[in-house]
């Protein structure tokens, strides 16, 4: 009997598995976490999980609908070896999985600083359940946070962290807060948003040592000289893909698992989806490593109708949106220099749209959904838009769409 088996049980992995089922797929399914816990949604990790007292987890499809579909899922299950030519998976117990299709689907993981104190027990990263209800335990009232890096997840934590009443100061390499997904204007807005909340920001600076007492760190000393006071450090400096069981195996790597449109890796049996995977996209000429919600979702449909057979699904641009105090930020495309920015902002809103003549190449949308449904609608269907309508913000977005 044919046997799928899935490494990963993250949004990419439980997706996977759930669409070749519905997709007619009637062999097995394993699909392998090295996790102890059921799958779970990880966005809400630097969000509502840290905030909320005994926060429930925001479980991907539960372990009903799972063992319904005849999904073997295995908790605490990891892929130690893989062999291409046998086709089978080492696990840690040692016990082996023959596989006729492989997906790999694991992820990502927290960009580690060459630096000493790094594994001291107040250094956090944020990456799962467990990693949460750790930092989460650190975050109380008048405790001195320091996050190192002004990405998403820095900049989400810090909100949080906030509203837990704990001290933040964020360390940001770039001179500027989200340096490689937004635009200054809107770099410029959350910065200043978050100084409205308390958070102090040091810019264009680096992180040279952790300094500890024991295992415990004190302190984060700065490239300029300075050291700033700490009772818990975040290292939010991004994520690298976690292609270790394909590289050891000899599957084409370059930041990230290189697939196909398809998803197919460089050996034919072997796909890669999510964080972990490089695939090329209409959006971009060069192949793209998303880290997002949006791609693990693709991909992993695209994936499960290539196995079946079955209808891919229409591609999305690329959409991510974060959350941080009372602001929703969405994007969607691909937030490049370069092009046009028009800028609109309204009372509770600020969207800047960018554009390329007449055609619309991203939105990044704050507290204003329409402005990112339109750009969604735009980008999908290539429909051109009037920048009068746009940089007007009296008129209504309805007609932006020509
Ligand atoms: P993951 O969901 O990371 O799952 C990979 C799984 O594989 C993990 O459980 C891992 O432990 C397991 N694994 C790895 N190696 C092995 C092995 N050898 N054997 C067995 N299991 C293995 N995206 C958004 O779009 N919006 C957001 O607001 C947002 N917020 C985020 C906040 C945080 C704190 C984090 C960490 C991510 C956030 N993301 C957000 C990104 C989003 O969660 C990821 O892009 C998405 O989870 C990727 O799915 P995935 O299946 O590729 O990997």
């Amino acid at each position: 009997q044919e046997q799928i088996v899935i490494v990963g049980a993250g949004h990419g992995g439980t997706t996977a598995a759930v669409e070749l089922r519905s997709r007619g797929f009637e062999g097995g399914i394993v699909l392998l976490s090295d996790e102890p816990v059921e799958p779970y949604e990880r966005p809400p990790l630097s969000k509502a999980w840290l905030t909320a007292d005994g926060a429930e987890k925001d479980s991907l499809y539960g372990l009903d609908t799972l063992s319904e579909r005849g999904i073997d899922l295995r908790l605490g299950a990891k892929a130690e070896t893989l062999d291409l030519a046998a086709r089978s998976l080492r696990l840690g117990d040692g016990s082996e999985l023959t596989y006729s299709a492989l997906i790999l689907a694991t992820g990502s993981q927290a960009r580690k600083l060459p630096i000493s104190g790094m594994e001291c027990e107040n250094v956090f990263s944020l990456r799962t359940a467990g990693d949460a209800d750790a930092l989460r335990a650190a975050l109380v009232p008048g405790s001195k946070l320091v996050v190192v890096g002004a990405g998403y997840i820095g900049l989400e934590v810090a909100a949080s962290a906030r509203k837990l009443g704990a001290d933040v100061t964020i360390v940001e390499l770039a001179d500027r807060c989200m340096p490689r997904t937004a635009s200054v204007t809107i770099s410029d807005f959350y910065h200043q948003y978050h100084e409205e909340h308390g958070v102090a920001f040091v810019l264009k600076d680096g992180v040279s040592a952790l300094e500890a007492e024991g295992d415990h760190v004190t302190g984060v000393a700065l490239s300029s000289g300075s050291v700033l006071p700490a009772d818990a450090v975040l290292i939010a400096a991004g994520g690298v893909p976690d292609d270790i069981l394909a590289q050891q195996a000899g599957i084409a790597c370059d930041n990230g698992i290189l697939t196909d449109e398809n998803g197919r890796t460089s050996d034919p049996s072997v796909y890669a989806i999510g964080d972990a995977a490089r695939r090329p996209t209409p959006w971009a000429e060069e192949a793209l490593r998303l880290e997002s919600v949006h791609s693990a979702l693709e991909m992993a449909r695209l994936v499960a109708a290539d196995i079946t057979g079955s209808q891919p699904p229409a591609l999305q641009p690329p959409w991510f949106w974060s959350d941080q105090y009372d602001l929703k930020l969405q994007i969607v495309g691909l937030v490049t220099p370069g092009f046009e920015q028009i800028k609109r902002h309204t009372e509770g809103s600020l969207s800047v749209f960018h554009l390329k003549g007449d055609e619309l190449m991203a939105v990044e949308a704050v507290n204003d959904p329409r402005a990112y449904m339109l750009g969604r609608t735009a980008l999908s269907k290539g429909l051109a838009v009037d920048r009068h309508v746009l940089s007007d913000p009296e008129a209504d977005l309805k007609n932006a769409l020509l």
